[in-house]
């Protein structure tokens, strides 16, 4: 057992983290751990740091390990953020706690999840601190990929790239980890294209299978522009349900301990004095919501995009592994009843569909548009 084992394929990266838990000339005090998203940054930057932390490097047993990889070592601080910019405030936080020396570890660990979401002051700010850090203190940025942090950022830390890990590492930890049966596993872990937290969805839960299904069936339903705007409404609402499903929990979990901080009682109504704060939290709600159901919609969109490019994996007859083994009828159908010109013109569609979707234009347009041009033409 040791911390890296959930850090799937990425072999060299976890070699070079590694020499440097064990080797102090190959340390240094500021990382950037990049790679595509689901190829487990934010991941292998905490096994980095329970390394860092345990006398070991990195059991996975100790106390030091476990507490790093559950967030409660008092010496590893993680930011992660919903929203869409890491504030200074946020940052001025980080700087400060960087300055500290570590109480019980080793070391002081600050991991920065999405470190590309930083305005140009803001990096400012951090890079004063990643410039002369105090002897004991590292720090790890995430980003999707080295060009999304500024270049003054990126040339003062190591860089890991991480890959996209291959479908059968994937699989190799739902059954070792989640004890998922291996055949579900592999068919999961292709489905997800090996973005490891979709894959363990798609094995252990069968509403995101069956989610997924459905929105892979419109394919094959759409015969006409009646049913091309009804199955963009479906995909839309699908979408509102399961961004919902996944906030309404933690929304009120967060609005619950927000009137606990202002000492509102239970079932007491809210003082006038308070309503702005509750109502700033609901807004950021809100706006996460609005986000959430945009990034499944997109999801949505790329399950589309990678059943088409299995029918244009028949047409071509080209060897190559399937990624929607179970739909291979749907499959088969598509790529019998089209031209392979068809098939790109389709996925086109949906790359522009993901382009106006990222653009702010409405849901329902983007979808609408797309599925039109999915219909068969004749
Ligand atoms: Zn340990």
């Amino acid at each position: 057992m040791s911390v890296w084992d959930e850090v799937v394929g990425q072999e060299s990266a976890v070699a070079m983290l590694r020499a440097s838990v064990t080797r102090a000339e190959a340390m240094t005090h500021a990382w950037l751990v990049t790679g595509p998203p689901g190829s487990g940054r934010s991941v292998a930057a905490r096994a980095f740091a329970a390394a860092l932390q345990c006398e070991q490097g990195g059991c996975g047993a100790c106390h030091a390990c476990t507490t790093t990889l559950a967030g409660t070592h008092p010496d590893v601080t993680l930011l992660a953020t919903d929203k869409v910019v890491i504030t200074i405030d946020e940052v001025r936080d980080l700087v400060g706690t960087a300055a500290r020396t570590p109480t019980l570890g080793r070391w002081r660990v600050i991991i920065v999840e999405d470190a590309d979401r930083m305005a140009e002051r803001t990096t400012n700010l951090l890079l004063k601190s990643i410039e002369e850090p105090p002897p004991h203190t590292v720090w790890v940025l995430c980003a999707p990929s080295v060009q999304d942090v500024l270049p003054t950022i990126r040339s003062r830390c190591r860089a890991v790239v991480l890959r996209v890990p291959p479908a059968d590492a994937v699989a190799d930890l739902l059954v070792r980890r989640d004890g998922v049966d291996p055949a579900v596993a592999l068919t999961a872990a292709r489905a997800a294209q090996s973005h490891v937290g979709m894959a363990r969805r798609l094995a252990r839960d069968e509403g995101a299978r069956e989610r997924r299904s459905a929105v892979l069936g419109i394919a094959r339903r759409i015969r006409g522009v009646g049913d091309a705007v009804l199955a963009a409404g479906e995909l839309v609402d699908v979408a509102k349900q399961e961004a919902a499903a996944a906030t309404e929990e933690r929304d009120a979990a967060e609005k619950a301990e927000l009137l606990r901080a202002l000492g509102v009682v239970d079932g007491e109504p809210l003082p006038p004095k308070l309503r702005s704060q509750v109502k700033q939290l609901e807004e950021g709600q809100k706006r996460r919501a609005t986000r959430r159901q945009r990034d499944v919609l997109d999801r949505a969109m790329l399950d589309l995009l990678s059943l088409y490019r299995d029918v244009l994996v028949v047409q071509l007859g080209a060897d190559v592994d399937p990624v929607n083994t179970e739909h291979a009828g749907t499959v088969r159908d598509l790529a019998r009843d089209s031209t392979p010109e068809q098939t790109i013109r389709r996925m086109d569609a949906i790359a522009v569909a993901r382009q106006r979707l990222d653009g702010n234009v409405a849901p329902l347009l983007a979808c609408e548009a797309m599925t039109i041009a999915l219909r068969p033409q004749g």
